[in-house]
């Protein structure tokens, strides 16, 4: 079983365009529910050179063989530095990597789109993701897609169109991927070889593909985090703030692009949300193996107080991405969870 599995309606809609291809396609959705993985197995598909019955990618010809060893002429992917650098293995006290996608990435395709296809077909360029284009390079791409060249496809891939370029978003034909069915979702995480495929998914909001990223990381020790903070969480009133920012800030560190201070945040605005939950006595959505401790600490806490530490998290999410003191903005976001739980007068 694998990711396409999963998507099965997006495949049939992208297939059914194959046709009639635009210029640009811009892939939306959730969160680590395998966008990348079914843009890049439809790119794989359109460079086949003998692609199968339901439109997929052989695997064998020799355009499938350059595509898998990342060298397919007219293939090209566009994405923060930081994130191929995760992959390959950061080196100790070399220049951080960046995060955005930058206006020099965008202008080395300035020969790729010039010369034309080599193998005849499509020339494609994956963005991913396309949120992460800074204003240079998403104007140099929205000049390109004002008068793109012939052959060209432009796959972007966005987990918050609504941080796009509206201009850019208009001359895109836009797919809305959804999350795949939870049964299909938890199956396609056992046969990856994940045993507890309810509680991770859960907690990811039923996205597979962080499902996997998460239970990969947070079961084996090594790059896990999800204990420790949940360790400092579960404390309630007795939370050290100053500890837990320390704890953090250290794994953030130590993992560098691996762990983001914006997954800190989301998993935090997750345990306030089961929090709400069990104050207003429903059953938790994300934390299921939780449940008793998160039951345990809503009761001591006025669920008035907990919409507004929501709203206010919502806020340093947006934050959390602009480089700012990891450790003083870990700080503040830990004071705030444990005043949750001090008494105040008349309330
Ligand atoms: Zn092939």
């Amino acid at each position: 079983m694998n990711i396409l599995d999963l998507h099965k309606k997006t495949w049939d809609e992208l297939s059914s365009r194959r046709d009639r291809l635009p210029h640009a396609l811009l892939l939306s959705g959730q969160r680590g529910i395998g966008k990348f993985a079914v843009a890049k197995d439809f790119a794989a598909s359109l460079l086949c050179e003998n692609p199968d019955a339901q439109q997929r990618a052989c695997g064998h010809c020799l355009a499938c063989n350059w595509f898998a060893q990342g060298n397919h002429p007219d293939f090209r992917l566009l994405q923060p530095e930081a994130m191929t650098e995760i992959s390959s293995g950061e080196e100790e006290g070399k220049k951080k990597a960046s995060k955005e996608i930058l206006i020099d990435q965008v202008r080395a395709l300035d020969e790729f789109l010039g010369v034309g296809s080599h193998r005849g077909g499509l020339s494609i360029v994956l963005v991913n993701p396309a949120e992460a284009m800074n204003r240079n390079a998403a104007n140099s791409i929205l000049k390109i897609l004002e008068e793109p060249p012939a052959g060209i496809l432009f796959l972007l891939i966005s987990d918050e169109q609504s941080r796009l370029l509206p201009t850019i978003r208009s001359r895109c034909q836009s797919i809305l991927i959804g999350l795949p069915e939870t049964p299909a979702a938890q199956a396609y995480l056992r046969a990856s070889g994940i045993d507890d495929a309810e509680r991770w998914l859960a907690l990811s909001g039923g996205a597979p593909r962080l499902a996997l990223e998460l239970a990969e990381k947070n079961g084996s020790g090594q790059g896990s985090w999800l204990p420790t903070l949940l360790t400092h969480l579960k404390q309630g009133a007795q939370h050290d703030p100053l500890r837990a920012a320390g704890d953090i800030d250290k794994l953030l560190r130590e993992q560098k692009g691996a762990l983001s201070l914006r997954q800190i945040i989301d998993t935090l605005q997750k345990w306030l949300i089961d929090l709400t939950q069990a104050a207003n006595s429903l059953p938790v959505r994300y934390f299921l193996a939780n449940n008793g401790e998160i039951s345990a600490l809503a009761a001591k806490i006025p669920s008035t107080r907990l919409v507004r530490a929501y709203r206010k998290l919502a806020t340093q999410r947006r934050e959390a991405e602009q480089p700012v003191n990891g450790r003083l903005f870990l700080e503040g976001v830990f004071l705030d969870y444990r005043d949750l739980f001090s008494p105040r007068p008349g309330e």
